[in-house]
């Protein structure tokens, strides 16, 4: 059979050629007499509630028509959820989706968004998709923002600036008063965005109140997700917490129908079912200290997570300790010579690091 031949003659964006590539986490390989952990892409190792399954499959019955195109319900769970108004929330087929929304609303070719570098790949992307500019700030020797940094590289041309907290894949905060002192830096015309992915699972006291910072300033805006705290990855859907306008830019961007009618009524049935997710959230943030404090006693020196993985800041060390976890059955993420990240999962997962991690040799 020929081949059709390519479409040279059709006028691809330039900026497709620069676009860096998002790498999604593989799936776990099994071996003989060793079950596999995909720990590479912070998903929820819980499968879904059974009261969420049902619901699940009773939306799976009515896929043959359109979802509601203005999400009304999920849209008053969340903002009963979360305490604003339904007005104020902007959904999106995962909350990587509500970023793209935004940098399309917000930027032409050419204008700058700044944030933080390493942090979320899925930033770079969705820039350069714009056709604007990343100016990405390098974390501090902690693995966190520099967020002094960040508002001093703002100008002219800065649309929006993103503040990832806990950032991915280092797990690190920022803390109530810098994040202040960045927010009265920044000029009001800059968007300020604080991408939430991870903010269930957070204890640190000195987090900021990310509802409480958005409703005091108009140029900020909070992103947040049922991918990771509420185990629904595969269903796609996040949000915005933004005020009105910005809502409703992020409205008129959006895929039409983009979040499916099953990811609706699942969302609705998980935000029901908080409190039995908050267990799972808990047991999550549990395994996450005993990891850190076994680690710590074997003598690794790594940034505090407040999120449900741990980065091991390898540098020229990092293929070498991925290899040592593919071994184990562990599948993890590696970032170049940066570091690798490995997500919490089921104790036996956990467990599995501890003994690479010490096998390894702390660093
Ligand atoms: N923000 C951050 C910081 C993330 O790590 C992720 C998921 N990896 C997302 C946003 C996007 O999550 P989703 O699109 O699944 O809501």
């Amino acid at each position: 059979m020929s081949t059709p031949s390519e479409p040279e003659q059709v006028r691809l964006r330039a900026a497709l050629d620069a676009l860096p590539a998002y790498v999604p986490g593989r799936p776990a390989v099994t071996k003989p007499g060793q079950t596999a952990y995909k720990v590479s892409s912070n998903e929820n190792p819980y499968p879904p509630l059974e009261r969420v399954r049902a619901v699940i499959a009773e939306a799976a019955g009515n896929v043959n028509r359109y979802p509601d195109l203005a999400v009304t319900a999920l849209t008053a769970a969340i903002a009963a959820h979360v305490g604003v108004e339904p007005a104020h929330i902007a959904t999106g087929n995962g909350s990587v989706a509500v970023l793209a929304h935004l940098i399309t609303a917000m930027c032409d070719p050419g204008d700058e968004v700044v944030y933080a570098w390493r942090s979320f790949e899925a930033y770079p992307i969705v820039v350069a998709l714009a056709g604007a500019s990343s100016v990405q700030v390098g974390l501090d020797a902690d693995d966190r923002h520099r967020l002094d940094a960040m508002a001093a590289a703002v100008t002219e041309r800065t649309k929006v600036a993103i503040v990832c907290s806990p950032n991915n894949p280092t797990g690190t905060t920022v803390h109530r008063r810098e994040l202040e002192r960045f927010l009265d830096a920044v000029p009001a015309h800059v968007l300020v965005v604080l991408d939430e992915a991870y903010v269930e699972f957070v204890a640190d006291v000195d987090a900021p109140e990310a509802i409480s910072v958005w409703r005091e300033r108009p140029n900020v805006m909070v992103l947040r997700t049922f991918s990771k705290a509420y185990g629904l990855a595969g269903l796609r859907v996040g949000y915005a917490v933004a005020h009105e306008r910005m809502a409703r830019a992020l409205r008129s961007t959006a895929t039409p129908f983009g979040v499916s009618s099953v990811a609706q009524a699942a969302g609705i049935a998980s935000l029901a079912a908080f409190d039995e997710l908050q267990e799972r959230v808990e047991a999550l943030v549990a395994e996450r200290a005993r990891v850190a404090m076994a680690l710590e006693e074997q003598g690794w020196k790594l940034p505090v997570s407040q999120a449900n993985f741990v980065w091991f800041p390898l540098g020229v060390d990092s293929s070498d300790f991925n290899r040592a976890c593919q071994e184990a059955g562990l599948v993890v993420r590696q970032y170049g010579d940066d570091g690798v990240r490995v997500t919490i999962a089921e104790v036996e997962a956990n467990d599995r690091l501890i003994e690479v991690a010490q096998a390894f040799g702390p660093r």
